[in-house]
């Protein structure tokens, strides 16, 4: 077996961008309203109207998820199946956003587990590959801890000044890295190309809309709010700008030119070449299977490797 390209899959969602994933790709593209694309995903996007939304497919039109349940050992090794079961972990996205994105939070896995009957939560992690300007703003984690009921209000009022400032702010810009666990609250700022690597979920709590085309009740994964804040970390979070050890439980990125004998999702960052004898440029996505024995690389490639949640020896 060897790597296989995945084709793009663009995403509806309720803020604007996609203009830095055309540049990328050298492709000329305007902002609108599919500003992410699911590269890597066998998770179906939670969008009305739409029963494959969010899954990538392979050259041949054939879902990545079919091909998986197909041949899992194959695709994902032993050590992973025996512990995850057929499925990848993993979820790979890029986005663009021309406007900010509203403050948000995802459940962490034992929230999910918990309360929201998924096997996952949606820790991510944001690895910049471009800004619109020199730099861009993004937010996570509170600077000081909040009263849940105190948190609660600001959400009904939509206190957006408070939601947004009580948060750190950070300068980012291409090769920065900031890891965000489940529960911390968060805002991608405008004009920012991330590389988006994900417990493979599509579980937001919305503590923002105000301005935005979401409606109140499409906020709290049908909790209410009164339970679905149980799910925000309200504690200071000091921004993580790393991949820390602990990622390693969601998932792992890297800059091997290898297969990793195991499931991996690479993400072509610059270079003209081939891989897997298909040719291979900037923004091109490809699913390496465990038993892929190399990567078959032709060319000036520069890759991203990402990896799903380690499955221990
Ligand atoms: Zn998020």
């Amino acid at each position: 077996m060897q790597a296989q390209r995945l084709v793009p899959t663009r995403v509806r969602r309720f803020y604007r961008g996609g203009a830095l994933l055309g540049r990328f790709r050298g492709q000329p593209e305007e902002d609108g309203y599919l500003p992410e694309d699911w590269v890597g995903s066998t998770t179906l996007a939670r969008n009305q109207g739409n029963d494959d939304e969010g899954l990538s497919r392979l050259a041949d039109g054939a879902l990545l998820r079919d091909a998986i349940a197909e041949d899992p050992v194959a695709w994902l090794g032993e050590a992973h199946v025996a512990r995850f079961g057929p499925e990848t972990g993993l979820l790979v996205k890029l986005l663009d956003s021309a406007e900010r994105l509203p403050v948000h939070a995802h459940p962490d896995r034992a929230f999910a587990q918990a309360e929201l009957h998924s096997a996952f939560g949606k820790t991510e992690a944001w690895i910049v590959l471009n800004t619109r300007e020199e730099e861009a703003t993004v937010w996570v984690g509170l600077r000081e801890p909040v009263e849940r009921a105190e948190y609660l209000e600001r959400i009904e009022r939509q206190a957006v000044d408070c939601l947004l400032g009580s948060l750190n702010p950070l300068s980012v810009r291409a090769g920065d890295v900031v890891h965000v666990p489940g529960g911390v609250p968060h805002a991608i700022g405008a004009g920012v190309l991330l590389v988006e690597l994900q417990e493979p979920t599509d579980l937001s709590l919305l503590c923002e809309w105000q301005g935005f085309p979401i409606r109140p009740e499409d906020t709290h994964l049908g909790l209410g709010w009164d339970r679905a804040v149980g799910a925000l970390e309200l504690g200071a979070h000091a921004p993580i700008r790393e991949l820390p050890p602990e990622a390693r439980e969601f998932f792992w990125a890297d800059r091997e030119q290898d297969a990793a004998g195991r499931f991996a999702i690479l993400v072509v960052l610059a270079g003209d070449g081939a891989i897997g004898g298909e040719p291979a440029r900037a923004g091109d996505a490809f699913a390496v299977p465990a038993a892929a024995d190399g990567l078959d690389l032709e060319g000036d490639l520069e890759l991203l490797r990402c990896l799903g949640p380690d499955p221990g020896p």
